[in-house]
């Protein structure tokens, strides 16, 4: 299958922790990207043409920043540029303060069947310390104007271990957020990103992040108030009622196709990866002037896309198909990576079985050191 992928660099302000492309006080130049997005989404060459588009994703920055008059004539224009299989996932990202259930309503009558909140908290503090221009009571209204514009398919954003947190407070925004009975949950823990605000912070020591004990009970509490909810645990940040899991990310997951339209919006087709310019400005010049905002583009060679695929793979809890490498790629693990599995293996953080390779509960807790290993 494959996907597209918009990118909207907007946003109302600049969070401390943000690493995205996303700039704020750029209301001028909307119109003007929006045009631009348009004249990029009709130079695209579409690769396998029987192929339907099963899933699309509006993504930011902060999409729904852009007023609908600009942003619904966006996914027509993908409407009439691919061919969206019928039962297309079309998703958006949306914070509170930017939307009203008006305009939540045209954007779901216009085929947007998916919406995914940007809670990140419901807790006004928190909200606070991440430099969120909006407390819980219009975080509340979001949701609520989500469900009432007829969002039945609704994922709630969290953030946890944010400054001055606590597990008691992490569980109160858990349940708060499940009370409202979403169809999907992601649970993103904090990372400091070189370059942030959060990260000059730190570096000072003026940064009161939880301990790793309070961490740990987070992570552990997350996994288990979701189930118990109804949620399961499909990836290591992302839980859904069955069949409510995000297919454009799971494709993602499984290093399957992309395209993509947008300043800083990377695509992957057949192996090869392109990356648009970040400026938006400097997109919209480009693509005015019939040059192509790509710059930067990478062919993978077969090992480097196997790798990938073992390494995005593995953040789905099912793992990877051992089958399904070999289909694709002629290779197994056991090829690729020899002793290294038997060392994680005995280290408790993989699992091999004759069908799948996968993370351990462990190796999930230190995914990230596991899967550099891997890469
Ligand atoms: S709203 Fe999201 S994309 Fe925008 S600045 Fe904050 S974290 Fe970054």
């Amino acid at each position: 299958m494959a996907g597209l992928y918009l990118h909207i660099p907007f946003c109302s302000s600049k969070c401390p922790y943000c690493s995205f492309v996303s700039f704020p006080g750029m209301e001028q130049v909307m119109p003007r990207y929006a045009r631009a997005v348009e004249s990029e989404l009709a130079t695209l060459v579409r690769q396998e043409q029987e192929t339907p588009i099963e899933t699309v994703f509006a993504g930011g920055g902060t999409p729904t920043i852009l007023p609908t008059e600009l942003l619904i004539p966006l996914f027509d224009a993908i409407r009439k540029k691919f061919s969206l299989a019928a039962e297309a996932e079309i998703s958006i990202e949306a914070n509170p303060g930017t939307v009203t259930r008006e305009s939540l309503a045209r954007l779901r009558q216009a085929g947007i069947n998916r919406i995914s909140l940007g809670i990140q908290s419901f807790n006004d503090s928190e909200l606070g310390k991440l430099g969120r221009r909006y407390r819980t009571g219009v975080a509340r209204q979001a949701v609520m104007a989500a469900k009432a514009a007829g969002f039945d398919n609704l994922s709630i954003d969290l953030i946890y271990g944010v400054p001055g947190q606590s597990p008691a407070t992490w569980r109160q925004t858990l349940e708060e957020s499940l009370s409202y009975v979403p169809q999907h949950l992601s649970c993103y823990q904090l990372t400091i990103e070189d370059g942030t605000p959060f990260a000059e912070m730190m570096e000072r020591g003026d940064l009161d992040l939880p301990g790793e004990e309070d961490i740990e009970m987070m992570d552990e509490m997350t996994v288990e108030v979701c189930r118990s909810a109804g949620l399961r645990h499909y990836e290591i940040s992302n839980f859904a009622r069955p069949g409510r899991e995000c297919r454009h990310n799971i494709n993602y997951w499984r290093n399957g196709d992309y395209y993509a339209v947008g300043s800083g919006a990377v695509s992957c087709i057949s192996g090869r990866r392109q990356r648009r310019t970040e400026d938006p400005v400097a997109y919209c010049r480009m693509v005015e002037n019939g040059r192509s905002p790509v710059i930067e583009e990478e062919n993978l060679d077969r090992e480097t896309s196997f790798r990938e695929s073992v390494v995005i793979g593995m953040r789905m809890l099912t793992g990877i198909s051992r089958a399904d490498l070999v289909a694709r790629y002629g290779m197994d693990v056991q090829d690729c990576y020899g002793g290294l599995l038997d060392r994680l293996q005995d280290g408790g953080l993989v699992e091999l079985s004759p069908t799948h390779l996968r993370l351990t509960d462990y190796g999930r807790r230190v995914a990230n050191t596991v899967l550099a290993e891997l890469v």
